[in-house]
């Protein structure tokens, strides 16, 4: 904004734009500069992708260790190079099923299923925060065979210690660090070199730069591919390039492992040859045609209520103040995934509008006198509305 005051151009000095930021340089709206050479010219690091569907369908579970990443970590850690390994999920088991029928054992203020926790012998909901004992029998059936799903951080950091007895492996997450002296700390001990292996969530995604990381390890790449929001191709390839850059070496020796079944996911590809042009032109006509920004702007309106009806109606109440001029703009109310959080249910109004900035400036200030009026009514003073633009 105060770049367009000023007529000055913004330099988006960052190689994983955003789909609508680099829309926006395209058109004219900032100014683009294309900064291909890396900082220091660090050469940008080989990307393999690991196959796990026959691996998984012999074990009939997710793959942790492949032998391929395995045999590169043997060779690394003999180089006395260091490996940085990324699981986007913490805990030890995100969730048991009951191996008989299904059950789940799920938050009693949320409706998400619990992780369970070995250092605390705790099942933990990641939402609201609440403990609950380990459950040893269904509480549908009475059955005690858990099968275990998928890992998280605490099960990697485990498994790679016993895989690799010799080296000094660390976990860096919500759990194990606590405040910014434990974040300084381990990062210390990595650039040092106590430590050959870091194991870690989002949080050791940024801004780190280790000089003796030879190999980074993705583990599940197809927990980052598949979401239902439309920023997830986005995303996971954010995501992805920004761990891969942890294996960026001014020697051009830095390698990525990338573990996944769904390797002919284009995304992947993209990642492969460090494409963010090749992403941005397989997702604008997808954009386009579902009419998702940078061709729209959407505004989610989330009511959250103790009392699922009184939500649901107050979306609705809402909806119809504005369906008179915004009608053919509004979806819902619907539920969302996850339709519980901290005791309170939650309904969502999703308002896809034109790039028309008088529309949408006209819209939000309907929003706001609709939210007014909805809030004067008894009834529906306790609901909260949450309103969002851009965000799914
Ligand atoms: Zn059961
Ligand atoms: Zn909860």
């Amino acid at each position: 904004y105060y770049a367009s005051l000023h007529q000055a151009k913004v330099v988006l000095g960052s190689a994983t734009p955003s789909i609508e930021s680099y829309y926006n340089a395209l058109t004219g709206k900032y100014g683009l500069v294309t900064l291909s050479e890396r900082y220091a010219d660090v050469a940008l690091p080989a990307i393999e992708m690991v196959d796990t569907r026959m691996l998984a369908k012999e074990h009939k579970a997710k793959v942790l260790l492949s032998p391929a990443l395995h045999e590169a970590i043997t060779q690394t850690l003999a180089a006395h190079k260091q490996v940085i390994i990324f699981q986007n999920r913490r805990g030890y088991t995100p969730y048991q099923v009951c191996g008989v029928c299904g059950w789940v054992p799920q938050c009693r203020h949320c409706s998400v299923s619990l992780t369970y926790h070995k250092s605390t012998n705790k099942l933990s909901c990641h939402y609201c925060g609440t403990h609950y004992p380990v459950v040893q029998t269904c509480q549908a059936c009475g059955s005690s065979a858990f099968v275990e799903k998928n890992f998280g951080t605490e099960r990697v950091e485990e498994a790679f210690a016993e895989a690799f007895p010799h080296a000094k492996v660390a976990r860096m997450d919500y759990d194990s660090v606590k405040g910014k002296y434990d974040h300084d700390n381990l990062i210390q001990q990595f650039e040092q070199q106590k430590l050959d292996i870091l194991v870690g969530t989002q949080m050791l995604v940024k801004g780190l730069d280790f000089a003796h990381v030879q190999l980074v390890g993705v583990l599940d790449a197809d927990g980052l591919l598949h979401f239902s929001d439309f920023r997830v191709n986005e995303r996971a390839y954010q995501l992805l390039e920004q761990v891969s850059g942890r294996a960026g070496r001014k020697d051009g020796l830095g390698k990525v492992m990338i573990q996944v079944s769904d390797v002919q996911h284009p995304v992947l590809q993209f990642v492969r040859n460090h494409d963010f042009k090749a992403l941005y032109d397989f997702e604008l006509p997808n954009r386009q045609l579902f009419q998702y920004p940078p061709f729209s702007r959407v505004i989610k309106l989330t009511f959250r209520h103790k009392q699922s009806h009184i939500a649901e109606d107050a979306a609705h109440w809402v909806m119809k103040g504005l369906a008179a001029n915004y009608g053919t703009f509004i979806q819902g109310p619907a539920q969302p995934v996850i339709n519980r959080i901290r005791n309170e249910y939650l309904w969502e109004v999703l308002i896809k509008l034109p790039r028309n900035t008088k529309l949408i400036a006209q819209c939000k200030q309907a929003i706001r006198q609709q939210i007014q009026i909805l809030q004067s009514d008894k009834t529906y003073r306790s609901v909260h509305v949450i309103p969002d633009v851009d965000v799914i």
